[in-house]
């Protein structure tokens, strides 16, 4: 059995389309990539599975149970994390409130403030500090500790790298390293092409709020998924490759 499902998802902002007919099923501890140019949908999937952007049709299944109506807060507390697209700090507040605010999601796991703060050194001398006084790169970081201190077992990750420095994206992915050998499933949006090829397991690309194409990362060359980014669907690794 899959640990989340996505059936026929539906995601609208007004009358415009975001999220068309998506399914997806992803499995315990699988690294999944959403592809795809600006626009494509992927933030509003994301959203759409946390919570915070509401269904307008389809289901989202997450161990068997029918989460479609349940609220972010809950998803949370049952196991699905989002950092969100731009982190979303509580700029004021110290990294270390950041980090424990979301233990009040309780659940029991490895992620505490100390294996949060062993995967992501670079917190160690910040933790007293206002979050918003942090560079892209800690504030990421703290972004992804704050979800990893709900233990979640679906981590939804948005624009990892966007508006870091190469040295700041090389830090957050070694830390991250840790993170993709365990039983936690990934859906991760990232517009570095070749570290999406490096860290998933399966790529799936999406046009027009739609997938167009589903394959493991290891059998899709990164021309394959240039071509299906930019709308050319007569590469060769459609669903077929995941089948
Ligand atoms: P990006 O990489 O730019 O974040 P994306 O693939 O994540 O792109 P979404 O941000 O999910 O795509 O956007 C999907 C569609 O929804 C786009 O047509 C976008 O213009 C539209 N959209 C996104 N956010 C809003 C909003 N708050 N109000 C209205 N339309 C929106």
């Amino acid at each position: 059995m899959s640990l989340l499902e996505v059936q026929g998802l539906e995601a609208r902002y007004g009358l415009l389309s975001a999220v068309r007919g998506i399914n997806l099923a992803i499995s315990e501890g699988e690294k999944v990539a959403l592809v795809g140019a600006n626009g494509a949908g992927k933030t509003t999937l994301l959203r759409t599975i946390a919570g915070v952007h509401p269904v307008a049709g389809g289901r989202i299944v997450f161990e068997g149970a029918d989460i479609t109506g349940v609220s972010a807060h809950r998803r949370c507390a049952s196991g699905i994390a989002l950092v969100p697209e731009g982190r979303r700090l509580f700029p004021a507040m110290t990294v270390e409130e950041n980090l424990l605010v979301a233990q009040s999601a309780k659940r029991d796991g490895p992620w505490r403030l100390e294996s949060v703060l062993e995967a992501f050194p670079q917190l160690k001398p910040k933790l007293k500090a206002p979050a918003g006084e942090l560079s892209g790169g800690q504030q990421q970081a703290t972004a992804i500790g704050r979800a990893l201190m709900t233990n979640p077992r679906v981590l939804l990750l948005d624009e990892v790298s966007l508006g870091l420095s190469p040295v700041a994206v090389h830090a957050v992915y070694e830390s991250l390293g840790a993170l993709l050998k365990t039983k936690t499933a990934i859906v991760l949006v990232e517009q570095d092409l070749q570290r999406t090829l490096d860290v998933a397991d399966r790529i799936v690309c999406m046009l027009e709020g739609a997938i167009v194409a589903e394959g493991r990362a290891h059998e899709m060359s990164r021309e394959q998924v240039m071509g299906h980014y930019f709308g050319n669907r007569t590469g060769v690794a459609m669903r077929e490759a995941a089948a």
